[in-house]
């Protein structure tokens, strides 16, 4: 759901502790730094703005509010590709997530960020990165990916399925079969279209019942 989530100004859209598993928090926020979102408050958001990750700056700042690196810690263009390579392979994976998505980015590994396993303090095996600054940040949000797939949280990070909208979200819903962001806007948009849809269809039929109507996927109707 995002009807909680804050925004700050540089840094982006905070999720409320507790109000996804833990695991998943950091990666929602981050599959998030690219708004898609293009209806209600977002639709004249400029084309600019809508990547939060636009400049090395801009990265440095996000993973320094999270505690994920040091201020004043070097943030170069080469950080900035690889931190993008990895948040667009994982929008990817979570669109996989979603009941009607398919495939994903089978084969894709980031050889830069080296993973390994830890034993901590108390024995508790732990997937750390060996490297530091923003690789080591990167590191952090991936082995999240990796606790999180490991407790079945990962399968319930989405994308949701509005293509005016793509905002990653983390499904609560009993099934684990939710398609939309939130059912109050995204859901209910699709469910109104659905009904036009529908009710152009039938209209035109009695207009022209010797016509051959052919629907397209979105709401035109060409009778012929
Ligand atoms: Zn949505």
């Amino acid at each position: 759901m995002v009807s909680n989530c804050k925004k700050e100004a540089g840094v982006g859209q905070r999720i409320p502790e507790g109000e996804v598993p833990e695991e998943v928090r950091l990666v929602n926020e981050f599959l998030n730094t690219l708004d898609l979102e293009r209806f209600g408050e977002h639709a004249e958001k400029p084309e600019a703005e809508r990547e939060e990750l636009r400049s090395p700056e801009r990265l440095g700042d996000w993973l320094v509010a999270r505690g994920l690196l040091g201020r004043g810690e070097m943030v170069g263009a080469r950080d900035l590709e690889l931190a993008l390579k990895v948040r667009d392979a994982l929008r990817v994976a979570a669109s996989a997530n979603s009941v009607l998505a398919r495939g994903g980015p089978a084969g894709v590994s980031f050889e830069e960020v080296p993973l390994v396993v830890r034993l901590g303090g108390d024995s508790k095996p732990e997937l750390v990165c060996t490297e530091g600054g923003v690789k080591g940040a990167l590191g952090s949000i991936l082995a999240d990916v990796a606790v999180a797939a490991s407790k079945g949280t990962w399968a319930r990070m989405k994308i949701c399925a509005a293509e005016d909208c793509r905002w990653a979200y983390y499904d609560h819903s009993k099934s684990r079969t939710g398609r939309w962001c939130a059912m109050e806007t995204c859901g209910n948009r699709h469910k109104t279209r659905r009904y036009r849809q529908k009710r152009r269809i039938s209209t035109a039929k009695e207009v022209r019942p010797g016509g051959t109507i052919l629907a397209t996927p979105g709401d035109d109707i060409l009778s012929c």
